[in-house]
């Protein structure tokens, strides 16, 4: 009877590990004794990074060949429930069936969702760039703003989180603001942060470009100051004081999909399962967990994979690797991924460039951004679907950033 690998998810991590183990299984010679397939809503790449972006084209690339051409079988819908003793998912299919597939070995790859605590209001005005409904969401917004009253609540953006994500969407948001509302327009942009300052863990110099950017964008920072309500026009603040706003966007914090805490294993502050180094669930024999749904060990010097692309694009190798050695006999491989660099969009300002885990700053301005965008339009997107093309890059050991 034929193996079985389930992946679930098309993410960064769920693809690189369907392409893996698509690799491991044709390097074996079984093509012909293991199956593989792919659970998600549509056979497509998400590309998150990019949501914060003006202009939402070619976010959603189709995986469709890509998957063909290495012989990995996509099956549309979500992966509900996983009984790890009896080794099936049960899957709501996206024509609305049920079914439960049996897997020999599984990679959980479902990512992960912004967080949002009960804050009051949060729900029901704050947008998000999380999700490319929740984008376009915004951006439909954003484009009916012209036709609210002129008022200083329809020209101002609040943006609450001062991470990465936050630091992002504020500077991109008043040359989006300008285009709907006209160059000559009162915008305002307000980037609202609890902790002491924006950008967490950044050099000094990194984080003076930050702020020379967030100047340049005319983008205004509140540190140290919490958000007690949201509403349809604006936020309270924690000293008592209001924002005017029509729009109120939401960045502060990401937490693994919730499959991950029904595997019962032990998970960090962001709902990510604490992982062997080969990435195993080390309590839930057969499963393997990879990208956002993972705590993984990047070196041996105490640092841990960032919920990133940049990561997630290695540990999908890996764990798809993995799965299929165990099944063909291959040799495993640990995971390891000791460099770390970032790259962070600053609006018109352009983008910085640093290196290592307290960030030094390499490149600024127009040449960060020439680097950011040559990330988000080619590095980050699927392969051509061409199988030994694929096979070149689809190997556990690929150095994302050389
Ligand atoms: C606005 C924004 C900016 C970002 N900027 C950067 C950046 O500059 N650099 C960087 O490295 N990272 C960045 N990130 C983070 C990066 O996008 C994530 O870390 C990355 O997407 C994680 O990849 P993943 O494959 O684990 O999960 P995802 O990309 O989230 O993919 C998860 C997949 O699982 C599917 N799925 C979910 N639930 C189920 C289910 N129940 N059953 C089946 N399938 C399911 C989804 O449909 C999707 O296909 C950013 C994220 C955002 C939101």
């Amino acid at each position: 009877m034929k193996q079985h690998i389930v992946i679930a998810g098309s993410g960064f991590a769920g693809l690189w590990a369907a392409l893996s183990a698509a690799r491991a299984v044709s390097l074996a010679g079984k093509t012909d004794s293991i199956d593989i397939t792919v659970v998600s809503p549509e056979p497509a790449l998400h590309i998150r990074p990019r949501f914060y972006e003006q202009s939402l084209e070619n976010m959603a690339p189709d995986l469709s060949a890509v998957f063909e051409a290495v012989g990995v079988r996509h099956l549309p819908g979500w992966v509900k429930e996983i009984d790890s003793g009896g080794r099936r998912v049960q899957v709501k299919q996206r024509d609305g069936h049920s079914t439960t597939l049996n897997y020999d070995r599984f990679v959980l790859a479902t990512g992960s969702n912004v967080f949002r605590p009960p804050l009051p209001g949060l729900a029901e005005f704050a947008f998000d760039v999380d999700s490319l409904e929740s984008a376009h969401a915004l951006d439909a917004h954003l484009n009916r703003l012209p036709s609210h009253a002129a008022s200083k609540a329809r020209n101002t953006v609040v943006v609450i989180g001062g991470g990465f994500t936050g630091l992002e969407a504020a500077t991109e948001l008043p040359a989006r603001l300008r285009n709907v509302l006209g160059a000559d327009a009162a915008v305002r942009v307000v980037l609202i942060e609890r902790g002491a300052k924006v950008g967490p863990d950044m050099s000094d110099e990194s984080l003076a470009k930050v702020h020379e950017a967030l100047d340049f964008c005319g983008v205004e920072v509140l540190t140290g100051t919490g958000v007690t309500a949201i509403g349809a026009d604006g936020v309270t603040l924690s000293d008592g004081s209001k924002i005017e706003a029509s729009t109120v966007v939401w960045t502060a914090g990401v937490r693994a999909q919730a499959l991950a805490a029904s595997l019962g294993e032990t998970t960090d502050n962001f709902g990510r399962v604490v992982a062997d180094p080969m990435l195993h669930a080390p309590g839930t024999p057969g499963v393997f967990v990879a990208g956002d749904t993972v705590r993984a060990a990047t070196d041996d010097v105490g640092n841990v994979a960032a919920m990133s692309c940049q990561h997630a694009l290695s540990l999908g190798r890996v764990a798809g690797h993995n799965a299929a050695a165990e099944l063909v006999g291959l040799p495993l491989h640990a995971y390891s991924q000791p460099k770390y660099v970032m790259c962070l969009d600053l609006g018109a300002w352009g983008a910085i460039y640093a290196e290592g885990w307290d960030r030094q700053l390499r490149f600024e301005s127009e040449q960060g951004k020439a680097i950011k965008r040559e990330i988000n339009t080619v590095w980050i997107y699927p392969p051509v679907p061409d199988r030994d093309a694929i096979f070149a890059v689809a190997n556990p050991d690929y150095v994302i950033v050389p």
